[in-house]
């Protein structure tokens, strides 16, 4: 590890290839496709690493870690997204420093980040993050609305003060029909996109793919992959 920066620049250079050449396989632009770099439970020294790399998108997961986080690289020309389970306790310091909220679910949290977005001066973009493997009303067990809640979430965000409607995001399902089936998963979602984008033309973002199914994410159509392992080395523990 005496040379963290070379190892980040190898391994971004690794997936840069594996997006550039997925772009290619699916007769799609690279500039289609943004890598999101997700640096949770990596230090505020990689972040600021990765953006001397050229890196200018960054995803959190947890609050307690990315608040100080993000206050330490606030010099950093860099666009934060939150892709964790949000609480509505955690709202305001969430979006105090994400320009994107990846993970919103549900009628009370678009409540409460517009309340509180508008209070900061802030306008922060919001995915709503689809469960591919929830029924009707329920939410997915790692968050997200089921694909029936999409409309009425989407036309509250587009009416709320202080946020704005950017699209749509999804983790590759572990259980349901989807499971063990990114591709088609990521193709259900773009399918759910399409319908979105008839009635709000602008939100247009896709965010799916993460490490290991990223090659499915841009063949689908993503707009947005969001790299953790793959750039930053496998998380001790969890996470
Ligand atoms: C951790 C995480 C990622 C990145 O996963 P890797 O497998 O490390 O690339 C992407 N999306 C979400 C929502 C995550 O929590």
């Amino acid at each position: 590890m005496t040379d963290r920066k070379g190892q980040l620049a190898a391994n971004l250079a690794k997936v840069e290839d594996r997006i550039a050449s997925a772009c290619a396989a699916a007769g799609r632009r690279r500039d289609e496709v943004t890598l999101v770099v997700v640096t949770k439970t990596y230090p505020a020294s990689d972040v600021r690493m990765l953006a001397e790399l050229g890196v200018r998108q960054v995803a959190e997961n947890r609050d307690q870690d990315a608040a100080p986080k993000a206050a330490q690289c606030a010099d950093l020309p860099l666009t934060w997204h939150f892709v964790g389970q949000l609480q509505t306790n955690k709202v305001r310091s969430v979006v105090s420093y994400s320009d994107v909220v990846q993970s919103v679910d549900r009628l009370k949290l678009v409540e409460a980040m517009s309340r509180q977005a508008e209070a900061a001066g802030r306008e922060v973009g919001c995915l709503i993050q689809v469960a591919l493997d929830a029924h009707e009303r329920e939410r997915g067990a790692r968050g997200g609305v089921a694909p029936g809640g999409i409309e009425e979430l989407a036309a509250s965000i587009a009416d709320a003060p202080g946020l704005w409607l950017g699209g749509l995001m999804t983790v590759a399902p572990l259980t349901g029909p989807y499971a063990g089936r990114e591709r088609a998963a990521f193709e259900r979602l773009m399918e759910f996109s399409t319908a979105l984008r008839s009635a709000h033309p602008a939100a247009n973002m896709v965010s799916a793919g993460m490490s290991a199914d990223l090659e499915h994410a841009v063949a689908a159509g993503a707009t947005h992959v969001r790299v953790g392992t793959a750039v930053l080395g496998v998380r001790p523990g969890t996470g």
